[in-house]
C-alpha cells in the first residue's frame, strides 16, 4: 500500500499539540494530527484548570482541549484518531521520515512534531484506581486547591514529591507523607524544606495499603514495610507523586533521550537528534510539566518546523 504524503505530521493531542497545530495550521504546513490513546492528553483527566491564564473563572480539563482542537481545525488541521506505532526516522536533511498508525496505515512526513507527553506513574493497586478523579489526583498544583484547608496525603520521596508536600502544605490544614524508603531520594534542600513544615508528616518506611472511601477518599489505610503493622488515617485527597513515564517508546534507538527517556532537545529549541523532527511539551520536559508551558513549547516546534521547511524548499530550489 502505497504511503500518504503529509506535510508536518503532529503526534499527540496535548496543549503541546494542538498548539503547535494552530500556529503549523496558521502557517499553511497543513497539519495533521494524530491524537493517542487518550485525545486531549493529561488535562482530560484533570477537573478544573485554574492557572492557564486567560480563563478568569477556571475551565474544566476536558473542556479546554475540546476548545483547543476546535481552534486548531479553525485554522485547518486534520484531527485524526489513531496512534503512531512505528517510526523510521530519515538521517537527512529533507528526507522523509516513515510513521505507521495503528500498526497498519503508512505515513511518510517532512516533518513530525513530537508532542506524546508523560504519564503519571500510579501505585496500581484497585482503590486508588477506583477513586481517581474522586479524591486521588497526580497533580497537587492542579488539584491541591480543592483540599484548601483539609487533611491530605502524598505518596513519593522524590524531588516532585517533596516539592508538592511543600506545595500542599500551604494550602492544607496538614499532609501526611509516606515515603516507601527509610530515607528519601528528594535533594536535601527539598528535605529542609519539608522537615521545617510543623503540619507536614513523614512517615518512612510506609506504603499505602488501601484508599478508604466509596465515591470520594475518605481515609487511607498505610502500612509500615518492616512492622507489617497498618495504620488509618483520616484524609479526603490522596495525591500520588512517584514519578512520570515520558511516551517514547516507538522513539527508543532513534532519537536522543535522557537517561529516563525524555526527549532531549537542543537549547532554546525544539530540535532532536533527527533533522525535521521536533519535539515539545511534557515529552522533552520534567521540570515544569505545564500545561501554559507544554502550549508554549507548541508554538515553539511549530516555527522551528515552518523554518525547517522553509530551509529544505530553498536548498531544493537553489
Ligand atoms: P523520582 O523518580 O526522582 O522519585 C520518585 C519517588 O517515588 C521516589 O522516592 C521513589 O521511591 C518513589 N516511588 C516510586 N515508585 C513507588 C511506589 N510504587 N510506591 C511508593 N513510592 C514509589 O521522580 P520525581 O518526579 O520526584 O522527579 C523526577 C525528576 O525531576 C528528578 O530528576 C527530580 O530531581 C526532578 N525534579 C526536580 C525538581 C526541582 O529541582 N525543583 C522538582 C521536581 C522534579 P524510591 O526512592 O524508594 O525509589
Amino acid at each position: 500500500m502505497e504511503a500518504e504524503h503529509i506535510k508536518c505530521l503532529i503526534i499527540g493531542s496535548g496543549p503541546a499539540g494542538y498548539t503547535a497545530a494552530i500556529y503549523a495550521a496558521r502557517a499553511d504546513l497543513k497539519p495533521v494530527m494524530y491524537t493517542g490513546m487518550e485525545p486531549g492528553g493529561q488535562l482530560t483527566t484533570t477537573t478544573e484548570v485554574d492557572n492557564f491564564p486567560g480563563y478568569p473563572e477556571g475551565i474544566d480539563g476536558p473542556t479546554m482541549m475540546v476548545q483547543l482542537q476546535q481552534q486548531a481545525e479553525r485554522f485547518g488541521t486534520e484531527v485524526r484518531i489513531g496512534m503512531a506505532t512505528q517510526v523510521t526516522l530519515s538521517t537527512e536533511v529533507g528526507g522523509m521520515h516513515k510513521v505507521t498508525i495503528d500498526n497498519e496505515k503508512q505515513l511518510e512526513a517532512s516533518c513530525i512534531i513530537i508532542s506524546t507527553g508523560a504519564s503519571a506513574k500510579y501505585l496500581g493497586i484497585p482503590s486508588e484506581q477506583k477513586l481517581r478523579g474522586g479524591g486521588v489526583s497526580a497533580c497537587a498544583v492542579c488539584d491541591g486547591f480543592f483540599y484548601k484547608n483539609q487533611k491530605v496525603a502524598i505518596v513519593g520521596g522524590g524531588d516532585t514529591a517533596a516539592e508538592e508536600a511543600t506545595y500542599l502544605a500551604n494550602i492544607c490544614e496538614h499532609v501526611t507523607m509516606l515515603v516507601r524508603k527509610d530515607e528519601m531520594r528528594a535533594s536535601k534542600a527539598m528535605q529542609h524544606r519539608v522537615n521545617s513544615r510543623k503540619n507536614i508528616t513523614v512517615c518512612y518506611n510506609t506504603e499505602v495499603d488501601e484508599v478508604l472511601g466509596e465515591q470520594v477518599v475518605e481515609g487511607l489505610r498505610m502500612i509500615d514495610t518492616q512492622t507489617k503493622e497498618k495504620k488509618d488515617i483520616e484524609i479526603t485527597g490522596l495525591f500520588i507523586a512517584i514519578g512520570h513515564k515520558p511516551n517514547t517508546d516507538i522513539f527508543k534507538n532513534q532519537l536522543e533521550m535522557d537517561d529516563t527517556g525524555y526527549l532531549i532537545t537542543a537549547p532554546k529549541s525544539t530540535k532532536t537528534s533527527k533533522p525535521g523532527v521536533f519535539a515539545s511539551g511534557d515529552v522533552q520536559d520534567k521540570d515544569y510539566r505545564q500545561a501554559i508551558t507544554a502550549a508554549g513549547t507548541g508554538c515553539m516546534a511549530a516555527l522551528d518546523a515552518e523554518r525547517y521547511l522553509v530551509d529544505v524548499e530553498t536548498a531544493v530550489e537553489a
